[in-house]
């Protein structure tokens, strides 16, 4: 199975709704640890990203991720617009140029994303932000044989690295002002990239059942 625009807008929907979902659970993450507005502004960028694709005509792959990167960047505001617009922006070179992406070119795309917020956010695992889900999703995605796999794992790895946030203090964002006062909270940028591979994964898994 290959991922072509039609999946990569469908897909972008899925996120979208459990995103919005997820958005006051969201708020109430960052407002143990930040301000509070992490729920909304997510929400409210990837709602953008979905009105911008289906605006769109006949979109290859990456129109429409290009699309996803400019809502992203122009809609979440904040740290975290900056940081997963870099996600989006640094995985565009690795979606150009194919008509669907099979699982290794969507390897390609994850690994340059996670590259591009580590490099933007100058963050690492450890730190208690999104990076400590999206760095070992990645990983586990880069494991595993097929999108199947790849999506079950980066879901689960996600949501582990997200919990696992919880008994950290935060070296980057708004958190580290917090101190020792952080801990006992979960980063609410990793909680959302936890949310976001859940729904891909209960995305695919939808579509291999009806197909
Ligand atoms: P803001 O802090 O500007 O209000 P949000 O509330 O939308 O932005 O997002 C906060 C999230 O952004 C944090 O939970 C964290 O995961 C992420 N974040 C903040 N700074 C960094 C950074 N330097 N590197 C990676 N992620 C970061
Ligand atoms: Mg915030």
């Amino acid at each position: 199975m290959r991922i072509g625009p039609a999946e990569l807008a469908a897909m972008l929907e899925a996120i979208a709704r459990r995103i919005s979902a997820e958005r006051e659970a969201l708020n109430r993450l960052d407002a143990a640890l930040g301000d509070g507005d992490h729920g909304t502004s997510v929400s409210a960028a990837f709602s953008a990203a979905v009105d911008d694709i289906a605006a769109l005509n006949q979109p290859s792959a990456s129109d429409i991720w290009l699309a996803a990167a400019k809502a992203v960047m122009n809609r979440m505001g904040g740290a975290s617009g900056a940081i997963f617009g870099s996600f989006f922006l640094k995985g565009l070179p690795a979606v150009r140029g194919h008509d669907s992406l099979s699982k290794s070119d969507m390897e390609a795309v994850l690994k340059a994303g996670l590259q591009g917020v580590k490099a933007r956010g100058k963050t690492e695992v450890g730190d208690k932000t999104m990076v400590d889900a999206l760095a070992p999703a990645v990983a586990d995605f880069a494991k595993a044989g097929d999108y199947a796999e790849g999506w079950r794992g980066t879901a689960a790895a996600a949501r582990i690295g997200a919990d696992s946030t919880r008994t950290l203090t935060a070296r980057r964002g708004r958190a580290r002002y917090l101190g020792e006062r952080a801990i006992g909270h979960i980063d609410p940028g990793a909680a959302t990239v936890a949310t976001i591979f859940e729904a891909i994964d209960a995305w695919w898994e939808e579509l291999i059942r009806s197909n």
